[in-house]
């Protein structure tokens, strides 16, 4: 992006505002404060018009009972007042996505104006990565920035295909996808070693693709969460009532065996944390996680469980994490998820690389006020897990 030329130029900039709003309020600006810098440093290079384009929610999928859209939930408008208080400029809201009002209110819009258009999917072409739609947006612009990680992993026309319609010289990167996008393949591409993933969370099945992948890269893979009863259960493990996926025992029995093939240290925890119902205030007892009493479900790492992972997390040059060690919603199995939390953040002061993305890690790490303490924190979730899998990502693969 610091190398195109967008003096003079209306350029059209695709940024992930898909953020919580209630009551016309943003609850969680994280992901508006995350596209600013773009937005600056195309108004610092000269940018005449800045038009920026979004997604919010899934509109068509919650339509008003006569088939219309639900305008007042999903509109953008509460963002524009939200972002023209963070940057302290205006910020002029378009109430249509496409078509000649919106054309008309940027080119009545003064020059230096940042104008945000509605919710682009309230085109139904949008999701379906309609050509016709794209090439409308195309030409509201000379230049096309893509700043949305969040839906790199999506071929719609506001991203993928709208890149389509510019040549190398006129597309580009927004910064904040560029550290995204960085930050994934430091991990995949170059690690320093030792590397080692974390892997947590509630299901097996939402992680199986990220596994195979990682078994190509890292030298330790650890599994915390609901995820590693099933891998107990397939060893031989008396799990009680803790989470398992019976269709994935064989799974699990075969990612087992390829770790070993491939020399790749699978850790599992030795030890949890049991309760005698899925509640905050159940009762608990440290147990070994191949011998949970029957009617006791594993909600956490046990304390041997903390310091084998964290010793390895600490001897580790590179990190990623993706998903909670427990259910750290609730502070009595939130422990686990903390310990490794700090484990990655101390490696991180000795000078290794990490990212936290995808999955409930990055709340929990956010919970925890330990964001500032890794290296990056993802800001897109599916995206970010689509991108470890080794899966397509038509945002970036567009931009070149
Ligand atoms: P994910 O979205 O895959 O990262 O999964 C996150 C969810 O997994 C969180 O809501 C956690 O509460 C849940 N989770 C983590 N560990 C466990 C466990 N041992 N039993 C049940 N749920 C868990």
């Amino acid at each position: 992006m610091i190398n195109l030329d967008v003096n003079h130029k209306n350029v059209l900039v695709r940024v992930d505002f898909n953020v919580p709003i209630k009551e016309g309020q943003v609850t969680d600006d994280t992901r508006i404060r995350a596209a600013i810098p773009t937005i600056q440093a195309l108004l610092e290079k000269g940018a005449q018009k800045i038009i920026l384009l979004s997604h919010l929610g899934r509109p068509l999928k919650a339509l008003n009972e006569d088939g219309s859209l639900n305008v007042k939930k999903f509109t953008l408008a509460p963002i524009a007042p939200h972002l023209e208080s963070l940057m302290g400029k205006k910020v002029i809201f378009v109430p249509t996505v496409s078509g000649p009002q919106a054309e008309k209110a940027i080119a009545d819009a003064p020059a230096g104006s940042i104008l945000l258009l509605e919710n682009t999917r309230f085109e139904a072409g949008e999701e379906k990565g309609k050509s016709e739609l794209a090439e409308q947006w195309a030409k509201l612009g000379q230049v096309f920035i893509n700043d949305a990680f969040g839906t790199a992993h999506r071929a719609h026309a506001s991203n993928a295909i709208l890149a389509g319609f510019f040549d190398a010289k006129h597309k580009s990167f927004g910064l904040l996808m560029q550290k995204e996008v960085e930050s994934a393949q430091k991990v995949l591409n170059h690690p320093d070693k030792p590397f080692t993933a974390i892997l947590g969370g509630a299901k097996v099945s939402d992680k199986i693709m990220l596994i195979e992948n990682l078994l190509d890269k890292a030298d330790n893979i650890i599994i915390g969460g609901g995820m590693a009863y099933t891998f107990m259960k397939a060893q031989g493990g008396k799990i009680g009532s803790s989470l398992c996926e019976e269709d994935k025992l064989d799974l699990a029995s075969e990612l087992i065996a390829k770790a070993k093939t491939k020399s790749v240290n699978l850790l599992l925890p030795v030890d949890s944390i049991a309760a005698d119902a899925f509640a905050a205030d159940a009762k608990t007892q440290t147990v070994n996680s191949k011998e949970i009493p029957d009617g006791w479900l594993g909600l956490d790492i046990g304390p041997e469980a903390i310091k084998e992972f964290s010793d390895a997390i600490k001897a580790s040059r590179t990190i990623c994490w993706n998903g909670p060690m427990g259910v750290f919603e609730m502070a009595a199995f939130a422990n686990g998820t903390k310990q490794v939390a700090e484990a990655v953040a101390a490696a991180t002061k000795n000078g290794a690389f990490s990212l936290v993305g995808g999955g409930d890690s990055v709340a929990a790490v956010n919970q925890m006020g330990l964001d500032d303490e890794v290296s990056y924190v993802s800001t897109g979730g599916g995206a970010m897990l689509t991108m470890l899998e080794g899966g397509d990502m038509p945002g970036i693969s567009s931009i070149g």
